[in-house]
């Protein structure tokens, strides 16, 4: 049961997917009320292993968010004011914000036209002796090259801290086969569990990824006030938890993460099909080396009619997004760190041409079709 239907269509049915797990979750979180350990505990734990397995990674460090996971994650690499840390222009905020908020340097890159990704292939130009770190995000779903850039990052002696909150589950495959989990390649990994991610909480929540151990010790006792005992502090740390309800809801769904993804691309397969001849439409590419978890469907309007064929779906009750409408470096708050003359060419077309279309674990064939259907006729 499913509160879809062509009459109501949402970017994502959070409602509709929590039906069909009703009684695993209300069981759940009703036991961490009835327990009152609301704080740690055994549902952080357990959430906590259980993603270190599914991840095949060392440790996971749960905190309040993704944007606490990243502002730790940088934290814990102990850069100096004035550091710079690579990042795309084409991302949402929340990955430079954290840069700019700790006194680092935000250096903007381009990304790649195909995979909307950081493009390797401009990182050497945009070194300096004062790089530190690399932050690539796995845009839309889809792993970043990451064995170009931990090329390159180990090459500069760089730290690669993925921000990988629109990727969770999926995997990457070296060159040479083998496979990893896109956040567990980098020195440090970050997520986000906000409620329309694909892994989402039904709150707030974060988790930090990491591999050593040591800086794994370092990033518990950041995001724990600097703690090393209780009320013991070495380092200045902050305050970032997930809390044992979204950890009880979150343990559920990880159960679950796999055949949502598997959802996911079964809605973009019929999206693939449905435009393949709409020469107008640019599909998203899927890489070779990464397997696609589609947190977004995004398509390029090559046409110049984006903002248009936006206008057309909501006039028929089709929501559609933006993501993102700006590069990073002309948001006002970031302007600063960038020469207003110098454009990105990539990221600035590609804020001309995206557009998201609704897509999540509860489509079914009957909206597919009538969204496919609509688009279609926009360009007929
Ligand atoms: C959602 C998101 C974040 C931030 O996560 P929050 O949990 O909302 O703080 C960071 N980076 C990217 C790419 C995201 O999509």
């Amino acid at each position: 049961m499913s509160n879809q239907s062509v009459k109501s269509i949402h970017m994502v049915d959070t409602h509709g997917q929590y039906l069909k797990i009703k009684t695993a979750v209300d069981n759940a979180v009703l036991e961490v009320i009835n327990s009152t350990q609301f704080i740690g505990g055994a549902k952080v734990k357990s959430f906590q292993e259980n993603l270190e397995k599914y991840l095949g990674v060392n440790h996971v460090i749960p905190c309040g968010n993704g944007t606490d996971a990243l502002q730790i994650a940088l934290m814990a690499l102990g850069l100096k004011p004035g550091d710079e840390v690579l990042v795309p222009a084409f991302t949402y905020v929340a990955t430079a914000e954290v840069i700019a908020l700790l006194n680092l340097k935000p250096i903007m890159v381009d990304v790649e036209l195909d995979s909307f990704n950081i493009d390797p292939a401009v990182l050497e130009a945009a070194l300096s002796s004062k790089t530190k770190a690399i932050v690539p995000v796995h845009l839309y779903g889809q792993s970043a090259d990451m064995d170009a850039i931990m090329k390159f990052a180990n090459k500069h002696n760089l730290f690669v801290v993925e921000d990988n909150a629109q990727a969770i589950g999926s995997t990457y495959t070296f060159p040479d086969g083998r496979k990893q989990k896109a956040g567990t390649i980098g020195h440090i990994g970050c997520t986000s569990f906000y409620p329309s991610k694909n892994l989402g909480a039904y709150g707030d929540g974060g988790a930090i990824m990491c591999n050593d151990s040591e800086l794994a010790n370092r990033i518990k006792m950041i995001a724990n006030h600097g703690q090393s005992k209780r009320y013991y502090h070495d380092i200045v740390g902050v305050n970032s938890r997930l809390d044992a309800i979204q950890a009880a809801i979150l343990d559920i769904k990880l159960a679950k993460l796999d055949d949502y993804a598997a959802a996911r691309n079964n809605a973009a397969d019929h999206y693939d099909k449905a435009f393949a001849d709409i020469n107008e439409l640019k599909v998203p590419v899927r890489s070779s080396f990464s397997d696609h978890v589609f947190h977004q469907y995004t398509l390029r309007v090559m046409n110049g009619k984006r903002n248009e064929l936006k206008e057309y779906l909501a006039a028929e009750g089709i929501p559609s997004m933006i993501y993102y409408p700006l590069p990073l470096y002309e948001q006002k708050a970031y302007a600063e760190h960038w020469e207003s003359s110098n454009k990105l060419a990539a990221t600035e077309e590609l804020c001309n041409q995206v557009i998201s279309l609704p897509i999540h674990t509860e489509m079914n064939e009957e909206i597919l079709a009538h969204i496919s259907n609509k688009v279609s006729a926009f360009f007929n």
